[in-house]
């Protein structure tokens, strides 16, 4: 495990000259909410009090609060809820039912989530690192490279942003609750470990100490990073895993997902299993379907001898082309037949709607054009 970890700091570590992300009361468990309440000269009932407000009510405004004395709200805002980020701008699709929402954090790094709802749920796509550094070629985020780790503040306020936005009405259809969590915006989430584990847990524990969502309804999407996957099975938190497959050969797999080169798919599906097996959750398998890269009948039928077995469903995507690719999605028949095949074993499996598309709705689309402008 050590040495898996030095290895992997030199991919993930971060610049050490950066401004620190201010703390936020996101950063923290509600034990340590209520110590640092009490390190303030607070009552530590004071900390409860925030997180109500913040995780139920989604407020982070001390001034529209009538529980908490005039006094303390500096000290709350700057302690407890400093701005950890602020919109540049949104631009919706589909009828304003998915929304795409671009971050400025505190030291000018940009991330995206994208708000979709749907006749039966509401999901918000987030980021959990600005960038990545997990290099895959088909995708926009990996072109730049990792810029830094977002904190569980800057996470959870994406989630909590979203959480406002339907409460407060802003999709068509009038106010809503949010439902569903997926993390397959910018970022790998297993190479934010800390980070991550701390927002899911904001997002699960019950109110007022967390927002109330359900683990199964939250979906942490992975290139395969076996040592990540397994210490999340260790946590024993019934979220759904989604492994980023894209193929099931080591050869082409090397090149899609670099990282297949230290982690290869029977030990990526062997930690999957794991993880199924401890949890008692289908996992899911992400294929974008690349045209005449890997989307041969060959390919499907070796996925689904290699799945037939496995308590897993297939999440096709159509490719979403970056811009300057050499890459496009799939003819549909070869969609179709690639369908066909994983059925024949089986295999569960649906094709992904793709919402946001006009929207720059990939990976890191729209805050890389944003930089290039
Ligand atoms: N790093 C995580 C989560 C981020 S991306 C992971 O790799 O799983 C969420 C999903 O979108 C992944 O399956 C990723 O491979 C896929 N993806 C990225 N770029 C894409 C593109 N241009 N078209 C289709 N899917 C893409």
């Amino acid at each position: 495990m050590s040495e898996d970890n030095n290895e992997l700091k030199l991919v993930f570590e971060e610049p050490k000259q950066r401004k620190k992300v201010p703390k936020h009361l996101a950063d923290y468990s509600p034990e340590e909410r209520r110590t640092l309440a009490t390190e303030l000269g607070l009552p530590a009932f004071r900390a409860n009090q925030i997180a109500n407000h913040y995780f139920t009510h989604f407020s982070n405004d001390p001034t529209t609060w009538t529980d908490i004395p005039v006094a303390l709200h500096d000290t709350i805002r700057e302690k407890f809820l400093p701005q950890l980020m602020s919109l540049v701008r949104s631009v919706t699709c589909d009828n304003g039912m998915t929304r795409k929402d671009l971050w400025k954090l505190h030291d000018g790094v940009l991330v995206e989530s994208v708000l979709m709802r749907y006749s039966d749920r509401t999901t918000v796509c987030i980021s959990s690192q600005a960038g990545c550094g997990m290099n895959c070629p088909f995708c926009a985020t990996g072109q730049a490279g990792l810029t830094r780790n977002l904190s569980a503040g800057e996470i959870t306020e994406q989630i909590v942003a979203a959480a406002r936005a339907c409460a407060e009405g802003e999709l068509p259809g009038g106010p809503t609750r949010l439902s569903n969590i997926v993390f397959m915006g910018m970022g790998e989430p297993l190479a934010n470990y800390t980070a991550v584990i701390r927002t899911l847990k904001n997002v699960t524990e019950p109110n007022p100490e967390g927002l109330g969502i359900s683990a199964r309804s939250i979906t942490v999407s992975t290139v395969g990073l076996v040592n990540g996957i397994e210490k999340l099975t260790e946590e024993g938190m019934s979220v759904t895993l989604a492994v980023s497959l894209h193929t099931p050969d080591d050869e082409l797999r090397d090149s899609l997902v670099p990282i297949n080169s230290r982690w290869n798919v029977k030990e990526v599906l062997a930690a999957a299993d794991a993880y199924e097996k401890r949890t008692g959750r289908r996992y899911s398998i992400e294929y974008a379907l690349i045209r005449d890269i890997n989307d041969q009948s060959w390919r499907a039928d070796l996925l689904g001898r290699l799945l037939k077995n496995r308590n897993a469903h297939v999440n096709l995507i159509p490719l979403n082309p970056t811009p300057g690719s050499k890459w496009t999605a799939s003819r549909r028949e070869d969609e179709a037949e690639f369908v066909r095949i994983l059925e024949s074993y089986g295999v569960p499996v649906t094709v992904r709607d793709t919402r946001g598309r006009e929207i720059d709705g990939a990976c890191g689309q729209l805050a890389a054009a944003e930089l290039s402008k």
